[in-house]
């Protein structure tokens, strides 16, 4: 799905989709990263030459730091996904910006992205000052196990525009789906025309 257009506006100033009119896919990966999954998604990029920006919890990137030293050898983008996937909404601005900063003595990154697209207005505020704020515009839900892969490869072919900023995870849960559908979408996106970028930060 896409993330409803009628709340965008109240986040201003962060990033849904860029604003280019060459045929690229911003593909994004959050949650990891984790030794199930990780290497074998960062194999499957590596056999397509994709590039892509992973978006990292920093409890994982402390318990598997060759994992995560992987990700940028190899050409990959990090941003900061919190230390213990917080959902802004349960916590402080005070104790959520504490745990981005701990996040950071891991990630060097100016990106940040919010785990499950919560965030409070205050936490926003805080974090834009030190962050460029990136959310998605799409989402392909391929952590619900309740979905096969045909329909979140359905939901990739659905919603292809340009400049997307596409979500996987490279995570336990989406293991199934995400290892089936990420080369059949680079393949369909590379069939229309479309080629990867990175985030600025
Ligand atoms: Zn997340």
């Amino acid at each position: 799905m896409q993330f409803p257009r009628f709340l965008r506006p109240l986040f201003g100033n962060v990033i849904w989709r860029a604003n280019t009119s060459s045929k690229v896919i911003f593909l994004t990966f959050d949650d990891g990263p984790v030794p199930e999954v990780t290497p074998r998604v960062l194999d499957i990029l590596d056999r397509y030459g994709w590039k892509a920006t992973f978006f990292c919890v920093g409890d994982n990137v402390a318990k598997y730091p060759e994992i995560y030293a992987d990700v940028l050898k190899r050409g990959h983008k990090t941003g900061n996904h919190t230390f213990n996937h917080l959902k802004g909404f349960e916590y402080s601005k005070q104790e959520y910006v504490e745990n981005v900063a701990k996040a950071a003595g891991f990630i060097d990154s100016k990106l940040f992205r919010p785990p499950h697209g919560r965030i409070k207005p205050s936490q926003l505020k805080a974090l834009k000052k030190h962050y460029k704020i990136v959310m998605w515009d799409v989402i392909t839900h391929d952590y619900n196990k309740k979905l096969s892969p045909d329909q979140v490869y359905g939901t990739v072919q659905k919603y292809l525009r340009t400049g997307s900023l596409v979500v996987f995870h490279d995570s336990v849960k989406a293991e199934k789906n995400v290892l089936e559908v990420l080369p059949r979408a680079i393949e369909f996106w590379q069939s229309r025309g479309y080629s990867w970028a990175l985030l600025d930060e």
